[in-house]
Parts: structure tokens; C-alpha cells; sequence
């Protein structure tokens, strides 16, 4: 392991665009890893790809981890030993090392011009070769060299040209490569500024990072990473590939799809603590198998090689069973303080937080939600659904007439039950058609507490009468 004992883990998003949940998912990893040993989370930005940046987008990643409280040690924002921590900052720092790579011979400068390398791909592609960098520049001798100095030049990676590279990933064991199918890929773009591969490395070294664990879809890139390693003569940290988010068609959790970017959790309602609870079940299992825990607990437990390198399934319905689940654990002016901020930009809903009932309309929402976007329609949604068949009317008419009979003082939970008992057992009807008979809805707030404690007798009965 590289350097001191201490354990650093980090993040490194690109600011490409509105954040997405897999960073949340690296983040929780990397975070717990650092917490339960007591080392240090760090959050570099990787905004070495000009064509892709996002103006905004840094801002954005910020604040999904401020949303989900997984405070970081050393980033942009908050400094650290061993910046900056933006690599667009750092181009010096490559410069340096690109020299040191070339020196060490394991890197060429390669002055194929695009024109070449488009001809190059678009003949692979048409005789279905492999279309990877056909290694030219990497046969030119000093003096060839020399003479194209002036000229615009990418560096590449020297990869070996045959045989396996092995290379130790802590979830899946020992990973082989055929060297003959990875390419001599570019570390430093004609602009001079690095690409991921070149970046990554120096960075994580330089910062100290002693266990990388991101997502699998860079272990395809991890041999070139290693060989970077090597070539410098450095010590590796420890790597570890999760496994991809997957949608329930077993397709991958992408940012085409709506569900993929954290924006649109928050905007559904969604707490903070489901969202780390249920990414904690994606690959990983609580030794007691428990489904519902804190952060502070699965940080205790957490450790990266117990992860399963198989796909999980990222299924929206558990997750939001799972938010209702934590939804009900928060006392009353907990969630009131939740749904509160979660409407502060609608001012209609706001106005409704007024009602005198307010306390009263939280309680009984609370075991009917799974989403803090439920309760305006549970607790202030007072249209029917839909108008009554003449059938249903009469009953609602029989209905009226019978609740009619419970006076005003008798308007208790405990009569009304047995009233509406009594009535289904002689109507013949469900409990699932009076609840719509008297609320015009299908299913919401729990019906008796809700005709005595929010609407009360006269109000039922009014909008009882005027359904028929
Ligand atoms: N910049 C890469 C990304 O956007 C980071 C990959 C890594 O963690 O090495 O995911």
C-alpha cells in the first residue's frame, strides 16, 4: 500500500452534466471505507475533457453530496494537504511527469496527424479489425524524432505488444488481458492537457489515495493504469471495481434513463437516508441481513471486498417501500420540517401548510406515504376521482341517510366504525366502496380518523350529498 497507513479514498467526478446516482454510490463506498478507519474522503474534480465539461456541473455534484450528507476532508471547496484538487489546476504538475514518463521509456511521442488516424480506423472497421492505434510512432527512431519536433504530437502509452497482463482487482481476484487488444492510448492530448488514464494516476498518487474503488466500467482501463504505475516505479493502492447499476430489464442504469440523475430523486421526494440505505443493499448485505439501517451503522461494517461483482438490480418499488419505511421512523416535526422544505417553491401547498389541521393531516399522511410528493395529494386533494354510476348513488344516498342518524355529539371513531360495519354487512358492499362513496377517491388518508378529526360530521355529510 502506497505511503502511511492512513486509509484515503476519493471520488473523482467529471463535471459533464447533472450528477448522477452511481456518483452517490461511489461516494457512500468511499466515504464509509474512510470513516470506518478513520482515514480521510477526498473529492477531486476531473475536468481534463474540455468537450465534455458542463459549466455548473461542479456546483451541482456538490451539492448532491451536501444533499446526502457525505462530507468530504479535502476537495476544491474545502482545500486539503496535497491540491489542487481540480485537475484543470494541476497541468504543471502533469507537465512534470510527462517528462519523467518519457524519460523512463514508457511513453512515445506520436505525431500522426487525425487525418491518418480517421484513415486508420475507418479501414479496421471496414476488413473488422480491432480499431486501435496501429503503434507507427512507436518505431521512430531518434532521429525521425527530431525532425517532427516542431510538429503537434499526442504522448501514448507504451503497452506491451504481447502476452497477458494480470492485474489484482479486491473484488474479483486476479483479472487477465490479452496486451495485443489494448491499445498504446494517449496520455497527454495535443493541447497539453492529460487525458483521464494519465491524470488518474499521477493524481491518486500524488494525493496518497491507498484504495481506489470506482466503478466497473473502468476496469477495462486498469491494466493501462498499472503499467502507468509500474513504469514510475510506484506503489499501487488497493482497486476495487464495483458492480454496475443495473435497471430491472437488466439494462444499465444510464443517464438516458429519467431515474439516473439524483436531480430527479430529490424532485420526487425521496430522503436523503433511503437513498444511502437502499445504494448500501446494491452489492453488498448486512451480516444480520437487515434491510434498514443507518449510515453510522453500515459504516461500521462496511468493507469493500465483501461487494458481489454481479449486476444489482436498482428496483425503484423496493426503494420507494424502503423511503416510506424511513418516512415513518421520523417523528412528527421532523417530517413536517422535511415536507416543509421539500414544497418551498410551491406557494399553493405552502398556503395549505396554514391549516389549523396541519399536525393533524401530517400524522395520518405519514403511514399512507412512500414519497414526500405524496402528501399534497393525500392531504389536500379533496376532488373526487370520478363521478358515481347510478348504482353507487343510491347507495351513497342510503349512505348519507344512515351516517345522518349518528348525532352530532355521537360523531365518534368508535360508532362510526360500527355504523359502517353494520352498513356493509346489510348493503352488501366493500369496505373499498364506502371509503370511495365518502371521499371520492380510491384510497388516501385513513378514513374514520380523517371524518372525525379533519372534516367532522357536517362536512362528510356535505360532501356525501352533494355526490348524489
Ligand atoms: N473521472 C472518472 C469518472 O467520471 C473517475 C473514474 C475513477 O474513479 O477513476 O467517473
Amino acid at each position: 500500500m502506497a505511503g502511511s497507513n492512513l486509509v484515503r479514498t476519493r471520488i473523482a467526478p467529471s463535471p459533464t452534466g447533472s450528477p448522477h446516482i452511481g456518483t452517490l454510490y461511489q461516494a457512500l463506498f468511499n466515504f464509509a471505507f474512510a470513516k470506518k478507519n478513520d482515514g480521510k474522503f477526498l473529492v477531486r474534480i476531473e475536468d481534463t475533457d474540455r468537450e465534455r465539461f458542463v459549466e455548473g456541473a461542479e456546483g451541482k455534484i456538490f451539492e448532491a453530496i451536501d444533499w446526502v450528507s457525505l462530507s468530504e476532508n479535502e476537495s476544491p471547496r474545502k482545500g486539503g494537504d496535497w491540491g489542487p484538487y481540480r485537475q484543470s489546476e494541476r497541468l504543471s504538475i502533469y507537465r512534470e511527469y510527462e517528462k519523467d514518463l518519457l524519460e523512463k521509456g514508457g511513453a512515445y511521442k506520436c505525431f500522426c496527424t487525425k487525418e491518418r488516424l480517421d484513415a486508420l480506423r475507418s479501414s479496421q472497421a471496414a476488413s473488422k479489425q480491432p480499431t486501435i492505434y496501429d503503434e507507427l510512432c512507436r518505431k521512430l527512431n531518434e532521429e525521425e524524432i527530431a525532425k517532427n519536433e516542431s510538429e503537434p504530437y499526442v504522448l501514448r502509452l507504451k503497452v506491451p505488444q504481447e502476452g497477458n497482463l494480470v492485474v489484482r482487482d479486491e473484488i474479483r481476484g486476479d483479472v487477465e488481458f490479452d496486451a495485443s487488444l489494448i491499445e498504446d492510448s494517449v496520455l497527454i492530448k495535443t493541447d497539453g492537457f492529460p487525458t483521464y488514464h494519465f491524470a488518474v494516476v499521477v493524481d491518486d498518487h500524488l494525493m496518497k489515495i491507498t484504495h481506489v474503488i470506482r466503478g466497473e466500467e473502468w476496469l477495462p482501463s486498469y491494466p493501462k493504469h498499472v503499467l502507468i504505475y509500474d513504469y514510475f516505479g510506484w506503489e499501487k493502492p488497493y482497486f476495487y471495481h464495483t458492480p454496475n447499476l443495473r435497471n430491472t430489464d437488466k439494462s444499465k442504469l444510464s443517464k438516458r434513463h429519467g431515474h439516473a440523475s439524483i436531480d430527479w430523486y430529490r424532485q420526487e421526494g425521496f430522503l436523503p437516508e433511503a437513498i444511502l440505505n437502499f445504494l448500501a443493499l446494491m452489492g453488498w448485505s448486512h451480516p444480520e441481513g437487515k434491510e434498514e439501517f443507518y449510515l453510522s451503522e453500515f459504516t461500521k461494517l462496511f468493507d469493500p471486498k465483501d461487494l458481489k461483482p454481479v449486476g444489482p438490480v436498482f428496483d425503484l418499488t423496493k426503494l420507494e417501500w424502503l423511503n416510506g419505511v424511513w418516512i415513518r421512523k421520523f417523528p412528527l416535526t421532523e417530517l413536517k420540517k422535511r415536507l416543509l422544505d421539500f414544497y418551498k417553491n410551491d406557494k399553493e401547498t405552502l398556503e395549505m401548510f396554514k391549516s389549523s389541521h396541519i399536525d393533524l393531516l401530517i400524522g395520518l399522511s405519514q403511514s399512507r406515504m412512500k414519497k414526500l410528493s405524496d402528501f399534497k395529494n393525500l392531504a389536500f386533494n379533496n376532488a373526487s376521482a370520478r363521478d358515481l354510476t347510478t348504482a353507487e348513488m343510491k347507495i351513497a344516498e342510503k349512505l348519507f341517510n344512515t351516517l345522518s342518524n349518528i348525532e352530532h355529539s355521537d360523531w365518534r371513531e368508535e360508532r362510526i366504525l360500527n355504523v359502517l360495519k353494520n352498513f356493509k354487512n346489510t348493503e352488501n358492499v366493500s369496505m373499498k366502496e364506502i371509503y370511495f362513496l365518502i371521499t371520492g377517491r380510491e384510497q388516501g388518508l385513513p378514513l374514520i380518523e380523517t371524518m372525525v378529526k379533519i372534516d367532522g360530521r357536517e362536512q362528510i355529510l356535505e360532501n356525501l350529498k352533494s355526490r348524489f
